[in-house]
């Protein structure tokens, strides 16, 4: 049984008069009191010691390292990240972290949504480069990065709170495993891989053909305009799939998604 989650914010003295830092400290204390290691179960992840620039969490067990971000209300189709460039070489690091995106309403003082995006699910696709800061700026020239949260698959959001319910802790890491396999694809390998997830969730059936995915060789031509093979990439990333787990061929060119709830 999981022990019951109190998606409550604590009433500690918060010495700051900004809202935003006292935020930070209401949601990384809720994290560090609360939140469980979706990779290997741990009960607790721990706050890494201040000023780390990257992570902010990491597993004692596990050693996973995450990121959290949290916002007031719900996130719009992407967040704001650091430096784009620093971004692009954590891409391929074996320790960029997960990240942590969690939603929270002062009314209720509290969690109300909060989900995992598994650092495998990161690759250059979702990643945006922002326009440089102004000459004017104190930082002038430094180039930012949002996440695409809409270009990641709903298989790389794995939900822990979804309108103020928690998830059973043992589905949330059935979730998590289910795509590990991405992790042992080079970085190139597993943007097609997640491209073509995508692909598949936007059938949105169960059962679909070969001839419903290569209905989106445009959409992919347009992503990979260097690739002239398309179909045979589409065939490749599929076997894959099937390979680990995340479909089966049924025949005749059809396919089914495994289930998942
Ligand atoms: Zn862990």
């Amino acid at each position: 049984m999981d022990e019951p989650l109190n998606l409550g914010f604590e009433e500690a003295a918060t010495p700051f008069v900004s809202a935003s830092q006292n935020a930070r400290v209401w949601t990384e204390h809720w994290v560090g009191a609360n939140l469980f290691c979706p990779n290997c179960g741990a009960p607790r992840i721990n706050q890494f010691p201040g000023n780390r620039k990257v992570a902010d969490f990491f597993c004692g067990v596990c050693e996973e390292e995450f990121e959290l971000k949290s916002q007031r209300g719900r996130f719009g189709p992407c967040v704001v990240d650091g430096a784009f460039g620093s971004m692009c070489d954590r891409l391929a690091a074996s320790n960029n972290p997960n990240l942590v995106l969690m939603n929270y309403d002062m009314a209720r003082f509290g969690v109300t949504d909060l989900f995992f995006v598994p650092r495998h699910f990161f690759v250059r696709e979702i990643i945006q480069e922002r326009k440089p800061l102004a000459p004017t700026a104190r930082r002038a020239g430094w180039v930012g990065c949002n996440i695409l949260l809409s270009e990641i698959p709903k298989s790389g959001k794995i939900f822990f709170v979804r309108d103020s319910e928690a998830a059973p802790r043992d589905l949330v890491m059935e979730q998590w495993r289910s795509t590990l396999f991405l992790k042992d694809q080079g970085v190139a390998a597993r943007g097609w891989l997640i491209e073509v997830m995508k692909c598949v969730e936007r059938i949105g059936r169960e059962t679909f053909t070969l001839d419903d995915v290569y209905g989106f060789e445009d959409r992919l031509t347009a992503i990979y305009p260097g690739n002239r093979n398309v179909r045979p990439k589409i065939r490749q990333q599929l076997q894959v799939l099937r390979d680990q787990g995340y479909l089966d061929f049924v025949g005749r060119g059809r396919y089914r998604l495994r289930h998942r709830s």
